[in-house]
């Protein structure tokens, strides 16, 4: 009978979605299995893919063979395979992309994985064995093309005798480390008692396997050169033991942290957690309280019963506070059971991350986005912290939102989700107000700690009375007298979005669309302003509309300019700058932060990455220096991102024993998302958004899609977007409102020009099929000719 696999493959351009039929030669059949990558020939060229199915029949009639299996065991097992072809489709991109995005960057390529041998090879079956050549040296081999002995690896893998690695030309090979091991002693005797002692402390600890030098050295306090003479009289034998390459496991932690006693509102959250997952229910779970409220202490113990039940959890924290302080408190609490996976790792070290999770030596995954896709078989929980974070979006291809993929698998696992959150996102609070999501709360902060005072420097008045720097007065004072009482401070400067808005400084007055409740942005090119949902355009003004004064600028001040003003007004202060200038270098981010930790500086300046995750004792300071830039940003979400934004900064003051103190700097301190994070009222903005949304169209009314074109000239995007832009309002008729197209709010990028259309609707009508076919005849028909087009359905703009 013959086999063959239908094969997703990695064609990156073209206008055809669909498996292509390949021949799989008898030995390779034996060994294929569905969700395994292979290698095979296409065109003129050797291209991986995925298998999809295995069938017995074609309809093709030249099928070529398949070259070669990449997987000794399947990297996509059936519920990733379905929910690669749910991602697709939902977000209308190409299969072998979504596909690819659930997998390790490392296994995108064509990259070279290796076995390395973990135990003693003496007791793997001989044609494995035969593989890692000679004995008493570790070492490292191919994947055989051969697929005949796969099934043994495999047993030898699920036995922890072998496992694998991935060598990525250039980047992070696998870490090897000096090691030694046990030869065998007859007729020798060492001179020393040292050396007696440590081959005794082998013999007992190690036999004879192989142990890190580093780490003999200190678990039998002996020296180097004891070590040394053990080899060379021939005790011991050298050799290299492969470590992991994770960062995180220097972050110490061994599991044996005590739970905390639950507070009355803790147990009661934690309680109605624990009977959705003994009853199995893929109930999605909104926990909104205040930062320090014990959201974090809930997630722990309600994975510890996790654990206890044999399941396994996700936990999703947004990429920017997946720091060692956050990885620490889960490992201290689960110890190696945790895997970690962060876009700050190398390739080889995500990928060692990721193996610990398919081979089931973890129940716990912590991290950023594409953790979501951690190929756990057993889901008890999944958790997302800080729920509402943007970064939770992917911004290219497939893009997908971490919630949307956590809530399909929920349902797949029969298991919770649960979304905590200070300043849940609109939609997700409008969800649990409508009871579609169930609702639960901490109101208070543990141990009745209060929520730091904070006080709105109005920057109108400052400039009015002759304050023209970065800096209000009393923002000043307040950091000469922490300098003076040895505490600490941060400052948080948004550098966000790449508009730029006009402002009167002297009214607060700022242009904005009278259709659409957006800010105008500032074209430098025809000096106009511009609306980037509808397109309405007006000159720009010489004087303020509002109160005709002529101090009218443009907004967006870099974090080196601030850092040296700072530094001549404070002279005597000593200064930390975090942005994207001082962070690029792998590590720097922890290094900086450890820096303020031991108190190196007084104030840390910086970007959003600094605005959470920051816990120091010190620090009863914290002052946002334009709280507008956010507010001004032309997208609807720009009131939301700023109250969240500034609870999330107002959190970093007073965390310990010393109460904190937060300035907000403002031109427009009376708007209400500024007004009511100073009075720490979530429900009330909540509310009045709410109204906003409703009457402007905006989600959680409305859904969103923003179709993006590109090309080297202005016109030819501009024609592209409005063919598009009559089809979609000939087929979808009533259903739906479609907007432009008008220049994007970044209108070009590496040359091609950009413009966008954006759909509202109230439901999904024929919207998902329409944009397959959009897309599909795009990408045919329109890309010889450099146009590109980007689907984004419920865009986050910035
Ligand atoms: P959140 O995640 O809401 O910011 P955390 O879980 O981090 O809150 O709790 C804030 C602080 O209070 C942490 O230092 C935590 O260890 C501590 N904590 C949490 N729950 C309790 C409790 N029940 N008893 C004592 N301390 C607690
Ligand atoms: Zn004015
Ligand atoms: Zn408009």
């Amino acid at each position: 009978m013959n086999v063959y696999a239908k094969i997703i493959v990695d064609v990156p351009t073209g206008g055809t979605d669909r498996p292509f039929d390949y021949y799989l030669p008898e030995e390779l059949a034996r060994a294929a299995e569905r969700g395994m990558r292979v290698l095979v020939p296409f065109g003129q060229r050797k291209l991986t893919g995925f298998i999809v199915d295995i069938v017995s029949e074609t309809s093709v009639e030249k099928v070529k063979n398949v070259s070669e299996l990449l997987d000794i065991k399947p990297v996509l097992n059936e519920e990733l395979l379905r929910l690669g072809a749910w991602l697709a489709k939902e977000t209308i991109c190409f299969q072998i992309t979504a596909l690819q995005a659930m997998i390790p960057a490392a296994m995108r390529t064509k990259a070279v994985k290796k076995l390395a041998v973990t135990s003693e090879r003496e007791q793997l079956p001989m044609n494995v064995q035969a593989l890692f050549g000679q004995a008493h040296e570790l070492a490292w081999a191919k994947v055989p093309k051969d697929a005949r002995i796969l099934r043994d690896i495999r047993t030898a893998i699920a036995q922890r005798q072998v496992t694998e690695r991935f060598e990525v030309k250039g980047q992070a090979a696998p870490k090897k480390v000096k090691a030694v091991m046990l030869l065998s002693r007859e007729g020798n005797t060492p001179d020393t008692t040292k050396q007696q002692e440590t081959l005794a402390y082998l013999a007992e600890h190690y036999g004879p396997s192989p142990v890190a030098v580093q780490t003999l050295m200190q678990q039998a306090d002996v020296s180097r050169s004891v070590v040394h003479t053990l080899v060379k009289r021939g005790f011991l034998q050298e050799t290299e033991l492969v470590i992991d390459r994770n960062p995180y496991t220097a972050v110490e932690g061994d599991g044996s942290e005590e739970k905390a006693t639950l507070t009355a509102d803790q147990s009661h959250v934690l309680t109605q957690v624990e009977e959705k997952m003994a009853h199995s229910q893929a109930t999605p779970m909104l926990l909104h309280g205040v930062t320090g409220s014990g959201k974090t202490e809930i997630y722990l113990q309600a994975i510890d019963q996790v654990i206890r039940e044999g399941q396994e959890a996700i936990v999703l924290v947004p990429e920017i506070s997946l720091t060692p302080q956050m990885v620490g408190r889960f490992k201290r609490r689960f110890g190696a059971n945790v895997a970690v996976l962060h876009s700050a790792l190398s390739v080889g070290e995500r990928f060692d991350e990721w193996k610990k999770i398919q081979e089931q030596n973890v129940q716990v995954a912590v991290g950023a986005r594409s953790a979501v896709f951690a190929p756990f078989t057993n889901l008890g929980l999944i958790v997302i912290d800080e729920e509402h974070e943007s970064t939770y979006k992917q911004e290219e291809h497939p893009r997908y939102h971490a919630r949307e993929v956590a809530l399909w698998r929920s349902e797949y696992h029969s298991c919770p989700v649960l979304m905590g959150s200070a300043t849940p996102s609109m939609e997700s609070y409008a969800r649990a107000a409508k009871g579609v999501y169930r609702l639960l709360s901490l109101p208070e902060r543990i141990n009745e700690k209060p929520l730091p005072a904070i006080e709105v420097a109005d920057m109108r008045k400052e400039m009015r009375e002759g304050n023209r720097s970065v800096f209000s007065t009393s923002l000043l004072d307040k950091l000469r007298d922490r300098i003076e009482k040895e505490e600490q401070a941060v400052l948080f400067l948004n550098r966000r979005g790449f508009s730029t808005f006009v402002m009167c400084r002297n009214c607060g007055y700022v242009g904005m669309c009278p259709h659409c409740e957006i800010s105008l942005t500032y074209h430098r090119r025809d000096r106009q302003l511009k609306c980037h949902y509808c397109g309405h355009e007006e000159g720009v003004y010489e004087r303020c509309p509002a109160c005709e004064s002529e101090h009218i600028r443009y907004f967006g001040t870099g974090t080196q300019r601030v850092e040296e003003e700072l530094q001549q007004l404070l002279p005597e202060a000593r200064i930390i700058r975090m942005d994207n200038d001082t962070t690029r270098q792998k590590g720097a981010h922890e290094r900086l932060l450890k820096q303020f930790g031991r108190g190196e500086a007084e104030i840390l300046l910086g970007t959003q990455m600094i605005a959470k995750g920051l816990d120091f004792p010190n620090i009863t300071l914290a002052g946002v220096l334009a709280a507008d830039t956010l507010l001004h940003l032309p997208d609807f979400r720009a009131q939301e991102r700023t109250f969240q934004l500034l609870t999330q900064v107002s959190g970093r003051a007073g965390r310990d024993e010393k109460a904190g103190e937060v300035i907000i700097q403002s031109y427009t301190p009376e708007h209400y998302a500024i007004e009511l994070a100073r009075a720490h009222d979530y429900l009330s903005f909540f509310k009045k958004e709410l109204g906003q949304r409703k009457q402007a169209g905006y989600p959680p009314y409305f859904y969103l899609t923003l179709i993006t074109f590109a090309h080297p000239t202005f016109e030819t995007a501009m024609k592209a977007g409005k063919h598009a832009a009559a089809v979609l309002r000939t087929r979808l008729g009533d259903d739906a409102i479609v907007l432009g197209p008008t220049p994007s709010p970044i209108a070009r990028i590496k040359d091609r020009y950009r413009c966008q259309c954006m759909i509202k609707y109230k439901d999904e009508p024929a919207l998902t099929d329409l944009l397959h076919d959009l897309f599909t005849y795009y990408q045919k028909e329109l890309q010889q000719d450099q146009r590109f087009m980007t689907i984004d359905r419920n865009p986050s703009m910035f």
